[in-house]
């Protein structure tokens, strides 16, 4: 199956000069979004983690149904001040200025095995302080995964020597 038929590009959102990667009509088909999971989950077979982490918003759709497939749990990556309990957080460049993300501080045991998941990978700033409060957790990261890369961004180079899994590459 062709999961790049179902990614809809939207020019200029949400801001002029953006092409942005609409992945609804790949969630909303039935076989695309088992495909995209089956794919997403395929370098984990052999190696099973225990925690799937997935980055808020579109990361959940993907991490949840991915963590379900692989027999793991799942951990969200929350947007500041979402999460009710004690959190540690990780800031991260914007275009203009900064933002930080957050996880609970008692979310990962030290050494469990860990997927991360996202639905794009760009400019990887998002991923790699995904990557940081993971590592401060003492998690130990699997790999980390993407239904879409924009490789022209470069976004692997701020991501380490972690295994890295795209489904659709731009
Ligand atoms: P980055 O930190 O630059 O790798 O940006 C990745 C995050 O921004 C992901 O959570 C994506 O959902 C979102 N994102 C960035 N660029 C796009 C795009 N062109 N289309 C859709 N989502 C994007």
């Amino acid at each position: 199956m062709d999961l790049t038929a179902f990614i809809r590009d939207v020019p200029d959102f949400p801001k002029p000069g953006i092409v942005f990667k609409d992945i609804a009509p790949l969630i909303a088909d039935r076989a695309a979004f088992r495909v995209a999971i089956e794919q997403l989950a395929c370098p984990y077979r052999a190696a099973p983690v225990d925690l799937v982490v997935g980055i808020e918003a579109r990361g959940f759709i993907f991490g949840a149904a991915l963590a379900l497939e692989l027999g793991a749990g799942f951990v969200p990556i929350r947007k500041p001040g979402k999460l009710p309990s004690a959190t540690i957080s990780a800031e991260y460049e914007l275009e203009y200025g900064t933002d930080s993300m957050e996880i609970h501080t008692d979310a990962i045991a030290e050494g469990q095995k860990i997927a991360l998941v996202d639905d794009l990978l760009a400019t990887g700033g998002t991923m790699a302080a995904a990557c940081q409060l993971v590592s401060a957790l003492k998690g130990e990261i699997a790999g980390l995964s993407f239904v879409i890369e924009l490789t022209f961004l470069h976004g692997r180079e701020k991501l380490g020597d972690w295994p890295i899994h795209a489904l659709i590459r731009y």
